[in-house]
């Protein structure tokens, strides 16, 4: 791919706003931070949009502009307008990246995308310990990545996880409390999707060098600057028929 990514990261940034503990760990929100990330590579320029602007700040001139769009949100998927939330999926269906992150497994374009009959997962919150193994050696997001490594808080994630089977299984986590979790999944929906598990908001995940360059990778691997343009119409015979 020639010139810049461009990258927009979502966020309903409420849990931010809301409670100090969090605010101290994302004192920018997590767009802030994640966009901090993809920022710092070269070839990416990542902006940043959230619930309360506008449109959700995914107007149709933003998004056509957008070549990977990365979601956090937990408590207020409701609050997303079904109007927006279809118009992300459009765009996606046209070519744009979708990079899932965390609790968005339960956001309105994921479960759209997916047509997950829930998207929901097992799940229990003390901060464990993560670690997440790398299964596909040879998908471009792991690409830096050792076989292995470790989160020392996250929220526990556990099968079963309901989403259509992936493409390709990138990462599988295990917790010690003996969950086992499909932690980072592709697919193709027109664009390329993406859902990477780690990211609760009360710990400071995006901070760490693996995970942001688990970032890094899927914008690259997601980002498509060029429409797709289908013809599934009547046409002319391309051979002489006699
Ligand atoms: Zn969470």
């Amino acid at each position: 791919m020639s010139g810049v990514i461009r990258a927009l990261v979502w966020n309903e940034y409420y849990a931010e706003r809301k409670v100090e503990a969090i605010r101290s760990v994302y004192p920018d929100g997590i767009h802030g931070q994640v966009a901090s990330a993809l920022n710092a590579a070269p070839g990416i320029l990542a902006k940043t949009a959230t619930l309360d602007e506008p449109e959700h700040g995914l107007t149709e001139e933003v998004l056509a502009q957008t070549d990977v769009l990365f979601w956090w949100g937990h408590s207020l998927h409701s609050l997303v307008s079904d109007e927006v939330a279809e118009r992300v999926v459009e765009r996606v269906r046209d070519g744009m990246g979708f990079v899932a992150l965390h609790s968005a497994h339960a956001s309105k374009p994921f479960s759209r995308l997916l047509g997950t009959r829930t998207g929901k997962l097992r799940w229990h919150e003390e901060g464990l310990k993560t670690r997440l193994w790398k299964i596909d050696y040879s998908h471009p997001i792991t690409e830096g990545i050792g076989d292995c490594f470790e989160l020392e808080h996250e929220e526990t994630y556990g099968e079963h996880f309901d989403i259509p089977a992936p493409e390709s299984l990138v990462f599988v986590s295990w917790f010690p409390s003996g969950e086992v979790f499909r932690s980072g999944c592709c697919w193709t929906r027109g664009g390329r999707v993406f859902f990477f598990q780690p990211g609760h908001e009360t710990f400071p995940t995006y901070y760490d060098e693996n995970v942001k360059r688990v970032l890094v990778n899927a914008a690259r691997w997601a980002a498509r600057p060029d429409r797709i343009t289908y013809i599934c119409d009547e046409t002319k015979p391309l051979e002489k028929i006699d």
